[in-house]
């Protein structure tokens, strides 16, 4: 399992700061920070703490098991972040 960023994120990065295994991406200083509409979650590399839920502003982070059933595709979107 692994937490999930959904489309309500609003790129404070708060999360990436207290994340302690640099699973969200992408960082500020990427080339694509900018375009991206959100952060996403590496989910081979989330370990479940939940540091991030509880930093974000906007409630925009689940664990996967408990994603709204209207924001079920986000675990997909997180995952195939990483697979470019
Ligand atoms: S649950 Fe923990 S390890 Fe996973 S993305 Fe959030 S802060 Fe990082």
């Amino acid at each position: 399992m692994a937490h999930v960023i959904t489309d309500t994120c609003k790129k404070d990065n708060l999360c990436l700061d207290a994340c302690p295994s640099e699973a969200i991406r992408p960082l500020k200083d990427e080339a694509n920070w900018e375009s991206v509409p959100q952060l996403y979650i590496n989910p081979d590399d989330c370990m479940d703490c939940g540091a991030c839920v509880v930093e974000c502003p906007t409630n925009s982070i689940y664990p996967s098991d408990e994603l709204p059933a209207s924001k079920a595709q986000f675990a997909e979107i997180n995952a195939k972040y990483f697979k470019k």
